[in-house]
């Protein structure tokens, strides 16, 4: 959000005039009556004290009667929270329009003297006529102008301006015309408190408001309390509600003697307001008001539509650069490079004088920008400091008062945060304007002896002032198209990102690819010698055993166990590559428990193991797999489970069948030294070993074992508590 607000120079606030409470202002204005019934009952409760000027019937004799005492003539008063439609009636055969709506709990009504009864088509020709003019202006400044003039035509104020709210809410006159012998306020601009806040929001609920004479005397309802409620009456949708005391003054101080005020409001917002002034007193009618009422409405409707189609074409344009800058990020290898060294520029994409990417330490300048220093010290001491990733602000100098050295190059600041250490800046020159005040805003109020409350400001000379420091504002869409880019800035990064671990990724699995051909290789290689050197250490215990003594003899057993371990670690390389290569499984539905069976044989467990209990759950169900790879998987299994519990008194090994997530799963249970929970994961890898010496092994058999599941679409995990024993569960692709 632009933290600055523009600083007019005066923030002295109307405080008594903001807080004024002209909902219940109990007053009314004289050119008409109000009269206030029980909504129940439609007895008369409350009525203006000039009821007698008008109506011939005092106030006091009125009170507590029913409404019809007044109107000799059937009524129809609104049941629900909404304006009746106006009704003419006469009474003492005067004519009146009444205008009835409801206030909590009562009937409240404005009775307007009618003065002649106005032709029903002649506002309606008129209209026809505000179209047309309207529909052709081809600006917002011609749109106004118009809109100005017709107002001043149809309804004869001495001057119609169209006054315009900035952010800030001060108001500037962009439209005017008036009498001749009048000055002119064109271009004049009014501090925000000279339209209080809750003013602007009484504007957006009734959007046309009439002063007739400023030299009134406000009419006092009898009595000031409802009776029905025992409180203040609303009274803030009655037409008739007289005018803040303070409003008046200003009025008055500027020499107007009636006013009228008709809302524009754009896309739910006030946008101004067509203001009239006339220096004698004057009164529109309920149809005039109306009349007035659609004029507005009609202004702000075509306002809406030239704010909408140049908003469509603004984005339009930075669409297409934007969507550019993604082709150069597709196209350049250097984000950098490509967003602001090729044909289209990233300073292109907001309206500015020049622009700074901050990218992994360094900076590219573009335009006309502050030095590399000063943004370090902008970047590090202020940026870095707002919570959003967005900021923006077009008088930097009052925020980061540092920047007041180049605030010539960068009072607008515009930053787009991509990540910690990716940032895009846009600037704004710093643009001199001479504003032109409606009176010197400083002298705008003084403390009135008299009334004992603040008052306007008497004067309202015209009085210029410079102001430095800002720059033009950023427009609303700059936001959305920062947004975008630093999508589109991220999502090309993400992609390269997501490349470069792809191509590494691949590289990696290649470099395996060759390790694993190299020791299948090797392995190969190396069991020829190694059957050589089995073969002469054979030969030497036959033929030479004794010139060996028992000493070399020793020694010689030590060498044959060794290549044994050496044509294990050989065999078993060999076959963990070869199931590599191989792609697919043929399967075949093998006999789990007869295969069991043929293994434990083989391990003659009465020889090797012979105080292992082993148990094995009847009705194991078959397996679907290649026969030879899964003899391999349940003897490597078993042989660690006997081999890693043979040191315990009574090992018990379980095999059997379990149901996991609606899974077969099969599982080989003992009661040995179990596995490290760090480890649980890795002693599936090849070469990891959770033991030392003590035990025989190469570490490549659970390697073995996942590959021959993975083989089998199927997935082994451990489950263990150290010293107590593990389990190692497995399932396999079930047949389809
Ligand atoms: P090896 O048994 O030849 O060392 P493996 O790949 O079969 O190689 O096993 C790797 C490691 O996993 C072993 O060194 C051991 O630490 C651990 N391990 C495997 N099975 C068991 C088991 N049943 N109980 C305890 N630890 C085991």
């Amino acid at each position: 959000m632009d933290k600055s607000s523009l600083k007019y120079p005066v923030q002295v606030d109307l405080e008594n005039c903001a807080k004024e409470p002209i909902h219940f202002i109990g007053k009314s204005q004289a050119h008409g009556v109000l009269v206030v019934c029980d909504r129940t009952n439609l007895n008369i409760t409350q009525a203006g004290e000039n009821a007698s000027e008008y109506f011939g019937i005092p106030v006091d004799e009125l009170l507590g009667k029913p409404l019809s005492y007044l109107l000799k003539m059937p009524f129809l008063a609104p049941d629900f929270d909404e304006d009746n439609l106006p009704q003419e009636v006469e009474v003492n055969r005067k004519k009146f329009l009444v205008l009835a709506h409801i206030s909590e709990e009562s009937l409240v009504l404005d009775f307007e003297p009618l003065a002649q009864v106005q032709d029903p088509f002649f506002f309606q020709k008129q209209l026809t006529g505000i179209l047309n003019k309207f529909q052709t202006a081809r600006s917002l400044e011609e749109l106004s102008s118009e809109a100005a003039k017709l107002t001043r035509k149809m309804f004869g104020y001495d001057r119609v301006m169209i006054y315009r709210f900035d952010e800030e809410w001060n108001g500037e006159v962009i439209a005017e015309t008036k009498n001749d012998d009048l000055e002119s306020w064109l271009g004049l601009r009014y501090p925000a408190t000279d339209i209080p806040e809750q003013s602007r929001k009484m504007f957006l609920k009734h959007r046309v408001r009439i002063i007739a004479n400023v030299h009134y005397t406000p009419v006092p309802l009898k009595p000031e309390i409802s009776p029905v409620t025992g409180k203040p009456l609303d009274i803030s949708r009655s037409s008739l509600r007289a005018v803040s005391p303070i409003h008046i003054e200003y009025l008055k101080n500027m020499g107007v003697g009636a006013s009228l005020s008709a809302a524009i409001v754009v896309k739910g917002k006030l946008w101004g307001l067509i203001a009239c002034h006339h220096q004698a007193e004057k009164h529109l009618d309920f149809y005039q008001r109306e009349s007035c009422r659609f004029l507005a409405q009609m202004l702000s409707t075509e306002i809406t539509l030239h704010e909408t189609s140049s908003l469509l074409s603004h984005s339009e344009q930075t669409e297409s650069i934007r969507r550019q800058l993604v082709a150069q990020m597709k196209y350049h290898d250097n984000i950098v490079e490509a967003l602001s060294r090729d044909t289209v520029q990233f300073l292109e994409l907001l309206n500015c004088s020049g622009g700074a990417i901050f990218y992994i330490n360094e900076w590219e300048l573009n335009g006309q920008t502050p030095g590399k220093e000063q943004l370090d010290s902008l970047l590090n001491n202020f940026i870095k400091k707002q919570s959003k990733s967005l900021f923006w602000t077009r008088n930097l100098s009052a925020l980061f008062p540092e920047a007041e050295e180049y605030k010539k190059t960068a009072s607008g600041l515009f930053s787009l945060k991509i990540s910690d250490n990716k940032y895009i800046l846009w600037f704004k020159p710093e643009v001199v304007q001479v504003v032109t005040w409606g009176g010197n805003p400083q002298n705008k109020v003084f403390y009135n002896e008299k009334e004992q409350r603040l008052s306007p400001r008497k004067s309202f000379e015209k009085w210029s002032e410079k102001l430095t420091g800002f720059s033009e504002p950023w427009h609303e869409l700059d936001r959305n198209t920062a947004r975008a880019l630093r999508e589109n800035i991220s999502h090309v990064l993400l992609t390269r990102q997501r490349r470069e671990i792809e191509a590494l990724n691949e590289k990696l699995i290649e470099a395996n690819r060759e390790l694993e051909l190299f020791s299948y290789g090797l392995s190969h290689d190396l069991r020829a010698p190694v059957r050589g050197m089995e073969g002469f250490l054979k030969i030497l215990r036959e033929d030479f055993s004794n010139p060996l003594g028992s000493e070399g003899l020793k020694y010689l057993e030590m060498s044959t166990g060794l290549t044994q371990k050496m044509n294990d670690l050989i065999d078993d390389i060999l076959e963990y590559s070869r199931l590599g290569h191989i792609e697919r499984v043929e399967k075949h539905e093998v006999d789990t428990t007869a295969m069991l069976k043929e293994i434990f044989e083989l391990f003659n467990l009465s020889a090797n193991f012979p105080s292992a209990r082993i148990e094995i759950q009847e009705e194991l169900p078959p397996m679907w797999g290649n026969r030879r790879m899964l003899f391999q998987l349940w003897s490597n299994l078993l042989n660690n489970a006997l081999k890693y519990s043979s040191e315990k008194e009574a090992p018990v090994i379980e095999v059997g069948k379990t149901l996991i997530n609606g899974r077969s799963t099969f599982y080989v249970k003992d009661n040995g030294i179990g596995v490290d929970p760090a480890l649980r994961e890795k002693i599936f890898e090849t070469f990891q070993r959770g033991v030392g010496s003590k035990f025989k092994g190469t570490g490549i058999g659970l390697a073995i074992v996942k590959r021959i599941v993975e083989k089998h679409e199927g997935e082994i995990w451990v489950e263990s508590e150290p010293g107590e024993g593990s389990v190692f569960y497995f399932y396999l692709e079930p047949q389809k």
